[in-house]
């Protein structure tokens, strides 16, 4: 039998998503194809929360969430701007990546941390940052899935708008579309990146992303801004098929993955069907639960402070004494959850997913059964 799957994603996958992949290989510009094709870029704009009046440019591309920094920073840092400053938000590894990435590609990185593991990093600390140096682009991490920490897109947007207009602001929200509100035109945001296989609920192997039209006309600008240092990453190559797709015609760069774009199809209306605002509140609902179980119930310490408006909603990380041991028993009894990955806090919590049906379904008991049986893995241990 196959173990449930509760970590922060890949996660379980809905009976109709997984019978989406099923189907035989379509050619990539045939009919048919196409008109699933041009629903699932419409539909990319909708769950970010993107009107297209608002001329904001999805990407769906073959490749894993890190793809998304790689679009950014190789479309960002041009041959004629080599060197843009960049300010990283950083709540966690997943932050200290993305600046990773982005200085990879000669960018000069600046990176802001929190007092405190755990908690997200002060308004005041980012308009200092932004008053005492010019930034080509802030990154944020709108939850960083190695310390499940939430960070405020409003109120850094609010910032960004006041102090440095012209800034790029820019959102990995891998962890966070589907079940974290996000508001792509009203927050201003010039680049969101995400994947396939967190709340959105699909298979992993796809990355997706929503540019405004001002980041586009920054990145498209060849005699200003210079060439793009990458083949396959090179934004200018993709628009033209984007926008084809979109408009019902096909194109070609490179093959898209026709199965996975299939059960993306189907994920992404199933997200639209329930409607963003219940499946962020059932998220939140399942979230709310779980946590109150293991800090009000069984005493544990959350990652991420809770209650508090700095967790997030898709996942729980909670220190405990030997998570190996935790995470075997859970494993014995046919649960998978994931260990945690901070390089200053290491090994020392577990983190549990709650994203996409296993919060949405309320008749499906994995939640249920994984407190009882960290409950059972925290008594045996005493
Ligand atoms: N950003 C965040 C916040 C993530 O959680 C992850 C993956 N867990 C990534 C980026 C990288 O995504 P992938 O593993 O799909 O490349």
């Amino acid at each position: 039998s196959v173990d449930t799957l509760l970590i922060p994603g890949p996660i379980i996958l809905s009976g109709a998503v997984q019978k989406a992949l099923d189907v035989p290989s379509l050619g990539h510009t045939s009919p048919e194809f196409i008109s699933i094709f041009e629903r699932v870029l419409k539909n990319t704009r909708a769950v970010f929360n993107s009107s297209a009046s608002s001329k904001s440019q999805p990407f769906v591309l073959a490749g894993s969430g890190t793809l998304g920094w790689d679009l950014f920073a190789s479309n960002f840092i041009l041959s004629k701007v080599p060197n843009r400053n960049v300010l990283v938000v950083s709540t966690g590894t997943f932050s200290d990546r993305f600046a990773d990435c982005l200085r990879n590609y000669g960018a000069d990185v600046d990176v802001v941390e929190p007092p405190k593991i755990g908690e997200s990093v002060p308004l005041e600390l980012i308009t200092k940052k932004l008053s005492q140096k010019k930034y080509g682009a802030v990154t944020v991490t709108h939850v960083d899935t190695s310390t499940a920490v939430l960070s405020d897109l409003k109120a850094v947007s609010q910032v960004i708008k006041q102090t440095s207009p012209e800034t790029f602001f820019v959102v990995d929200a891998v962890c966070s579309i589907g079940c974290e509100e996000f508001e792509f035109d009203d927050w201003g945001v010039d680049f969101a990146l995400t994947a396939s296989q967190k709340a959105i609920g699909a298979p992993a192997g796809l990355s997706i992303s929503l540019c405004s039209s001002r980041f586009m006309d920054y990145a498209l600008n060849d005699s200003e801004n210079g060439h793009v240092h990458g083949y396959f990453s090179s934004l200018r190559r993709w628009v033209p098929i984007m926008q084809n797709y979109e408009a019902g015609k096909g194109a070609y760069f490179a093959t898209p993955p026709v199965q996975l774009i299939n059960s993306l199809d189907v994920a992404l209306k199933e997200i639209l069907d329930e409607g963003l605002t219940k499946r962020w509140a059932l998220h939140r609902e399942m979230s709310d639960w779980f946590k109150n179980s293991l800090v009000n119930g069984m005493q544990l310490t959350s990652v991420s402070k809770y209650p508090s408006n700095m967790s997030a909603h898709g996942l729980t990380a909670v220190y405990v004494a030997d998570p190996p041991s935790v995470i075997a028993f859970l494993k014995s009894h046919g649960i998978v959850i994931a260990g945690g990955i901070h390089k200053d806090i290491g090994p020392k919590y577990i983190r549990i997913g709650h994203m996409g049906v296993t919060a949405c379904n309320r008749s499906l008991p994995y939640m249920n059964n994984c407190f009882d049986l960290i409950k059972l893995a925290l008594q045996r241990k005493k």
